[in-house]
C-alpha cells in the first residue's frame, strides 16, 4: 500500500525541502505542488501510512488540533485573508493530508464548493496556477511563523 501511495511518494520526493513549512517525526506542513491552485494552499500531512484522522493515535490527535490551528493562523497572516478552509477527503490517497486553503473574499470563485471547481481548473490547465515566486514567498514566511509559535 505504501509504495502505491500519492503521499508517500511525495514525502521521498527531491522537490519536497522546498515546499516544507514546518515538520516533526510525525508531521509535514508542505505547499500544494505544481501546479497550485492558490498561493498559500498548503497542506498538513502525518508521516506515519494512516488513512483517518479517525484512525490517528492519542498522541497524533493531540498535536493535530495544535499544529492545525497554529498552520491556519499562520497562513491566515502570511496571506493576509480573514479565514482559511480545511478540507480533508482522504480519498485521493489513504494517508492523512488535510488541505489548509486561504479564502480571499475579494477573489471570486473560490468561495465554499466553488473552490472544487477552481481547483480542478487549474489542475486541467484552465486556469493559471499560482506562481513558483510567489509560493517560495509564502512558504519561507509560513516556515517563520510556525518556527515561532509551535513549540512541539
Ligand atoms: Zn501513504
Amino acid at each position: 500500500m505504501t509504495s502505491t501511495c500519492g503521499v508517500c511518494k511525495i514525502h521521498t520526493s527531491e522537490l519536497l525541502d522546498e515546499l516544507v513549512a514546518w515538520e516533526s517525526d510525525r508531521w509535514i506542513l508542505r505547499h500544494h505542488p505544481t501546479p497550485a491552485p492558490l498561493v498559500g494552499w498548503f497542506l498538513l500531512d502525518t508521516r506515519r501510512h494512516v488513512a483517518s484522522a479517525a484512525d490517528f493515535d492519542a498522541l497524533e490527535e493531540a498535536e493535530f488540533a495544535q499544529i492545525l490551528g497554529s498552520a491556519m493562523r499562520a497562513i491566515r497572516s502570511v496571506i493576509a485573508v480573514p479565514r482559511v478552509y480545511i478540507i480533508l477527503f482522504g480519498e485521493g490517497a489513504q494517508h492523512v493530508h488535510a488541505h489548509l486553503i486561504p479564502r480571499d473574499p475579494s477573489h471570486t470563485g473560490t468561495s465554499a464548493w466553488e473552490i472544487a471547481d477552481w481547483y480542478r481548473a487549474v489542475e486541467s490547465g484552465k486556469r493559471p496556477a499560482a506562481q513558483p515566486v510567489e509560493i517560495a514567498e509564502a512558504v519561507q514566511r509560513v516556515r517563520e511563523e510556525m518556527r515561532r509559535t509551535v513549540k512541539i
